[in-house]
């Protein structure tokens, strides 16, 4: 049986974050994301931790050779025995090389979940935020209109100014830019298992667990049959 070496690729609004913890609690492999990474590592006030807290208070984005650095520390962590999921990284080419040369040859997969960005931008701008206690509210029936109250903590709630269209246009973009050499990187070595990312989050797991399940057995990466 293979590990679980996974590196999920989406757009913002894609359920990666929902999907990566399914993965992690059926697979009990961890759940690696670059913002948990890097905020730990400010809090953890190490060498690594002390540089990206530098860049980040000048307004900087931690480049390559950092993130690397950071991603090494992380996957030689006692809860990686069995594999690892990634999000947020690779994000270029130079660090897709990097991962690579730190698994030595071990089989990974990359995981794609495909969203139309006009899908992307309506999740997007749909999302809601409490006032209160910052509840992020991703779903449509979470909540009725936007007149509805946290059901935590009954505070109004509003739509974060990182949702606005200009901004969501912005952020399509940087992924698609992002994406696509990391994408194409991983496709040349046949490593790439697309998933339809726009329907119901139980449809899309059980998709990306068939994948993974492929993959782990050795005959993967396949694509799913119900994909697209
Ligand atoms: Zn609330």
């Amino acid at each position: 049986m293979r590990d679980v070496n996974l590196v999920l690729i989406g757009p913002p609004g894609s359920g990666k974050g929902t999907q990566a913890a399914r993965i992690s609690a059926r697979y009990g492999v961890p759940a690696i994301s670059t913002g948990d990474i890097l905020r730990a590592a400010v809090k953890a006030k190490s060498p690594l931790g002390r540089q990206v807290e530098a860049i980040m208070a000048a307004g900087d984005l931690v480049g390559d050779d950092l993130m690397i650095d950071l991603v090494r520390e992380r996957l030689a962590a006692p809860d990686v025995t069995s594999g690892f999921i990634l999000d947020g990284f690779p994000r270029t080419v130079v660090q897709a090389d990097a991962l690579d040369a730190m698994i030595d040859g071990c089989p990974l997969m990359a995981l794609v979940l495909a969203v139309p960005e006009a899908e992307v931008a309506r999740r997007l701008s749909s999302r809601r935020i409490c006032a209160g206690c910052k509840t992020l509210y991703t779903g449509g029936t979470a909540y009725g209109s936007e007149l509805e109250l946290c059901s935590r903590c009954g505070g109004v709630l509003i739509t974060r100014p990182d949702d606005n269209d200009v901004t969501i246009a912005r952020r399509l973009l940087q992924y698609r830019q992002a994406s696509e050499p990391v994408i194409g990187h991983y496709q040349a070595r046949g490593l790439v298992v697309t998933v339809d990312g726009s329907r119901g989050v139980d449809d899309v797991s059980a998709d990306v667990f068939t994948a993974i399940d492929g993959f782990r057995d050795g005959t993967g990466p396949v694509p799913p049959p119900s994909a697209g």
